[in-house]
């Protein structure tokens, strides 16, 4: 049995295997040669006190070496099972598929969007002329909404599935083993497409099918059952269908309203993004000049009510970028990514305010249970006229932003179609500009520093969750009014991000197998 040993330790003797392995064995009472492996289990940062700290929690084997990790995983081969329809390549969609594997289920996944690698090319012409494929964008393709993201792993849902074993298939897909130890894990856009490429080999070896440019464009329904499901003309039948299509697919949304499938308008979010230079939050956050080789570039998560309106900084991206993630060019719509080292000089998170059922409901006489949807769009829509050609995005200084005061020029930024200097606090729905300057004066009380004109606010932040819920029976996760629909993920409204999505096609996965039998 290891033995587990809680260090804490200066950042520079964390980075130091021999350092805290010598220390372990002090601890312990024994010879530093008696040690046969240590093992890193969590590790975190404490950065409240001036001197920042890691915590350091190791598993000590002396006699045997350990068990290997990362787990290893035997996918059985399902040519000529029953086969399950699964809609969407995301997470939700991934992650369904690997469970019916194991549970002796066929996946055959449709994806609306291409492959990862046909995919870089075509978020490189959004970044570069503006040109938005409705297919294949930040948002839809390979690996769904994730794949070109910073690629937090961290849950608050760690309860509605496993998530150790989440993350141990993204190891045994490629992830660095650091996610399994690190207490805010994340893998970075230059390693997630190829983490999703090797999960779509162990689908097609496993006997799985896996089709790109294959948008659903309706349901074969019949007697309160789905059939499976049309796309391009053609009819592709399953003994159950798993609605994985993100929060984005609003024709899907309102295929299901034309279809008479009960939908639910839910709350949701919507604001900026924030961006400022990497180095003045790493200042502010570890309470020195410069962070030094040792410590990562730092992070933030600030929640605070305004009036009793939630205001939250979202999706933080240290060392990272601003993308563009419409999934239409007449809209301007921004979120963030980073790379695996958080090299970028900027430091960009959502920063966004809850909008309730009242704030849309003049919308709702006419567009009905998808009224939240078109506020969304209409948002999304200003947005792009108040910024400029080739997805050029409406920005504001922070400090004017907070003051009222237009900003007659803009800092340095990290989203490739450039900023242009536009007055948000007028433009913006009322009580969303009034909230997020209420929570701003609250979060730079608390960071000091945050609220200054080095910091700009780009338009607009409106995919945080889904306006719409598809509803579900809780004990068979299958839609009320639909026999064998299995509504999952993000566009379902049963997650909010990377793991929450895969854990949820999991939970659906295994339903269905209950239902199939
Ligand atoms: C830029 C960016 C950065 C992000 N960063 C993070 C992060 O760091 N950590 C985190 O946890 N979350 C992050 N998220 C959110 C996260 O990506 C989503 O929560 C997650 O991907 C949801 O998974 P999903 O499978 O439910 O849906 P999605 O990932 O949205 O996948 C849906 C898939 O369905 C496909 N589809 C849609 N309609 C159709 C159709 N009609 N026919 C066929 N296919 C269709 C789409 O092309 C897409 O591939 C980020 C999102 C973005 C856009």
């Amino acid at each position: 049995m290891p033995k587990l040993v809680t260090l804490v330790l200066a950042p520079r003797q964390a980075a130091d295997a021999k350092f805290y392995t010598s220390l372990a064995a002090r601890r312990m009472g024994i010879r530093e040669d008696e040690i046969a492996l240590v093992r890193v289990v969590k590790r975190s940062i404490d950065a409240r006190q001036r001197q920042v700290k890691v915590n350091l929690s190791l598993e000590v084997y002396v006699d045997r070496e350990p068990q290997p990790a990362p787990v290893h995983f035997d996918y059985p081969s399902v040519e000529g099972r029953t086969e399950v329809v699964i809609v969407g390549s995301g997470p939700a969609g991934l992650f369904a598929a690997l469970r019916l594997i194991e549970l002796g289920l066929r996946p055959v996944i449709l994806e609306r969007g291409r492959d990862v690698s046909a995919r870089k090319r075509d978020i490189a012409q959004i970044n570069r002329n503006g040109a938005v494929d409705p297919d294949s964008n930040y948002a839809f393709g390979e690996g769904g909404a994730g794949t070109f993201s910073d690629g937090k792993l961290f849950t608050r849902s760690k309860k509605r599935g496993d998530y150790n074993k989440a993350l141990q298939t993204l190891v045994f897909h490629g992830a660095t083993p650091e996610i399994l130890f690190e207490s805010h894990p994340h893998i970075g856009t230059d390693k997630l497409p190829r983490i999703m490429q090797n999960i779509r080999q162990t689908i097609l070896d496993a006997g799985g099918l896996f089709r790109f440019e294959s948008r659903v464009t309706d349901l074969i329904l019949a007697d309160g059952r789905i059939r499976g499901v049309c796309c391009g003309g053609e009819r592709i039948e399953g003994a159950a269908v798993v609605l994985a299509t993100g929060h984005s697919a609003r024709d899907i949304y309102e295929l299901l309203h034309r279809r008479g499938v009960r939908l639910e308008a839910k709350p949701f979010a919507m604001g900026v993004r924030i961006e400022h230079p990497q180095a003045l939050i790493d200042s502010i956050q570890y309470h020195c000049e410069t962070r030094g080789e040792y410590l990562p570039a730092a992070s933030y998560s600030l929640v605070s009510q305004e009036n009793g309106r939630g205001v939250y900084s979202f999706c933080m991206c240290p060392g990272g970028f601003i993308v563009p993630a419409m999934t239409d060019a007449a809209q301007s719509v921004v979120n963030g990514m980073s790379p695996s080292g958080r090299t970028s000089p900027y430091a960009n998170s959502g920063l966004v305010t809850e909008v309730r059922l009242g704030d849309f409901e003049p919308l709702r006489a006419e567009w009905g249970e998808l009224a939240g949807l078109k506020f969304q769009q209409q948002f999304e829509e200003l947005a792009r006229r108040e910024g400029g050609e080739h997805q050029i995005a409406p920005a504001q200084r922070v400090a004017d932003f907070v003051a009222g005061r237009a900003s007659g020029s803009l800092p340095r930024t990290s989203y490739i179609p450039g900023i242009i200097p536009s007055r948000l606090d007028r433009w913006m729905p009322d009580f969303i500009a009034r909230s997020l300057r209420q929570g701003l004066t609250t979060f730079g009380r608390r960071m000091r520093g945050y609220v200054t004109n080095e910091a700009v606010v780009v338009g607009v932040e409106s995919r945080t969750s889904t306006p719409v819920r598809i509803p579900r029976d809780p004990a068979t996760l299958m839609h009320p009014g639909i026999e064998g629909l299995f509504p999952a993920g993000e566009g379902a409204g049963y997650a909010g991000g990377i793991i929450s999505a895969a854990l949820d096609g999991e939970r659906v996965a295994e339903k269905i197998k209950e239902f199939i039998r």
